[in-house]
């Protein structure tokens, strides 16, 4: 014994009413039955595209970090700047890289490196000379004696790397390095 049933449902494809066999029909005929198929088939593709797009985009630093030849688009991401930019890095040849391929440009992860490797400005650490409050003049001494203000003479201290003392409020400066910098003859 066949229902009486009727099923009135939505084409989930046109929008048109139609009278359906099955509760789990979807679409009122064949032809919507495939364009729905269809528009799933490309929804879905999308989707798998734009999952693919957020994976990279939120991939993290470190794995690129890892690897050992990297993509201009990597290179990108590494300098936090923008494909256009790399490219011109390279060109410039600021960053080495091969083409291995016609637009399949390579670039070695150390090589990348190097571009940050500048020369290490040699710091001079300020001669460590053994002297006592004894052979010193505090500053005040210093200002009255060579008739220098404080600040002009801490300027001179700095610039000079001259080695103080610090005892208590006072700052103290080996004599010898002072009167040799004071009485200096000047160039003619
Ligand atoms: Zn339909």
């Amino acid at each position: 014994m066949s229902s009486n049933i009727r099923i009135q449902k939505i084409c989930q494809h046109c929008g048109k009413e139609f009278e359906a066999k099955k509760t789990t029909s979807k679409t009122c005929s064949d032809r919507c039955a495939k364009m729905l198929y269809k528009a799933n088939q490309r929804t879905a593709k999308v989707e798998a595209i734009n999952t693919e797009t957020q994976r990279i985009k939120t991939q993290p630093i470190e794995q690129l970090k890892a690897k050992e030849f990297l993509t201009v688009r990597d290179v990108a991401k590494l300098l936090s700047c923008s494909i256009r930019t790399a490219y011109r890095l390279i060109e410039q040849g600021n960053i080495k890289a091969v083409n291995i391929a016609q637009r399949k440009t390579l670039v070695k992860r150390s090589d990348l490196d190097k571009l940050f490797e500048q020369p290490q400005p040699v710091k001079h650490e300020p001669e460590q000379i053994q002297f006592e409050i004894a052979d010193c003049y505090n500053l005040k001494e210093v200002q009255s004696k060579y008739s220098i203000s404080e600040t002009a003479l801490q300027q001179l201290i700095k610039r000079q790397g001259i080695p103080k003392l610090k005892k208590g409020w006072f700052s103290y400066v080996p004599k010898a390095v002072i009167d040799r910098l004071f009485t200096q003859p000047t160039k003619a």
